[in-house]
């Protein structure tokens, strides 16, 4: 079986300690074919202390492209980045992402007007539904300015946070828009992860949940990776099993890896 995670954090990232030689030695100890770094370019957010979030890009290509040489007889590395994408931010981030020719991108929504979803703001005096609206709308506002990522980083991950009365994805209520954005990336060509961090998250599934990579397979999206969005080395291909089943259900026969930001499918 193909195994790649696609989605792993260093201390690149603001919010990783883990040392990055370390999460490759772990990869090969795990048998894992290939994975990609995609630590976190975030820009523009307010509240986040710029330094904690943005990346030294040259010195991170440097040390990925070194670990690549000293590695290749044993896991292929690529080189991505999980950009956090904004309307305002677009210019700037994709000039990042020319100039810097990575092999792999994940364009993820983590904030909405500048704030990160995370610390609850923007849930405050909203209900769920009024939040998930917001949240999907504004991907797709996003999906239609942006160009230069491979696949959309956990679709529908906003469950996971501002407490238990935002659990759970109401899919009839956001049916139209979930599809519109499904749509969009099958027509622009890109793709969705199945990323695992979920499990870790005690939501006990992935993102985005099954109904929905189902739709994507179902309206002819072929562009799926997988991710555990690992932010130590012990959370690498974590609770890929399951990942692998969800596939297997939905008789999908390759995951997809990239090169230059080029698709490559791989039988799994
Ligand atoms: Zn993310
Ligand atoms: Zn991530």
């Amino acid at each position: 079986m193909f195994r790649a995670d696609y989605h792993i954090h260093s201390s690149f990232s603001g919010d990783s300690n883990e040392n990055i030689d370390d999460i490759v030695r772990q990869a090969i100890s795990l048998g894992l074919n290939e994975i990609a770094i995609t630590d976190h370019l975030e820009y523009d957010m307010l509240g986040l202390d710029p330094k904690e979030w943005t990346l030294d890009l040259d010195k991170y290509k440097e040390k990925i492209m070194k670990l690549k040489e000293i590695y290749k007889e044993k896991i292929t590395i690529r080189h991505g980045i999980e950009i956090g994408v904004q309307p305002q931010t677009r210019d700037y981030l994709e000039s990042l992402v020319e100039k810097y020719d990575f092999d792999f991108v994940i364009a993820s929504n983590h904030g909405i007007n500048k704030i990160d979803l995370s610390n609850g703001i923007i849930q405050k005096g909203k209900t769920r539904d009024e939040v998930q609206k917001l949240y999907f709308q504004t991907i797709l506002k996003n999906i239609n300015l942006y160009t230069k990522y491979n696949v959309w980083g956990h679709l529908d991950f906003i469950t996971r946070y501002g407490g238990k009365e935002f659990l759970g994805i109401d899919l009839k209520k956001n049916l139209d828009l979930i599809t519109e954005i499904l749509e969009k990336l099958i027509e622009k060509g890109k793709g969705i992860e199945i990323n695992t961090s979920g499990y870790r998250y005690n939501e006990n599934r992935v993102y985005p949940c099954f109904e929905i990579i189902k739709k994507y397979v179902e309206l002819g999206g072929k562009i799926i990776t997988i991710g555990s969005d690992a932010h130590t080395k012990e959370q690498i291909a974590m609770d890929f099993s399951k990942a692998y089943e969800i596939l297997k259900k939905l008789k999908v026969e390759y995951i997809t890896t990239f090169d230059k930001m080029k698709p490559i499918f791989r039988k799994i």
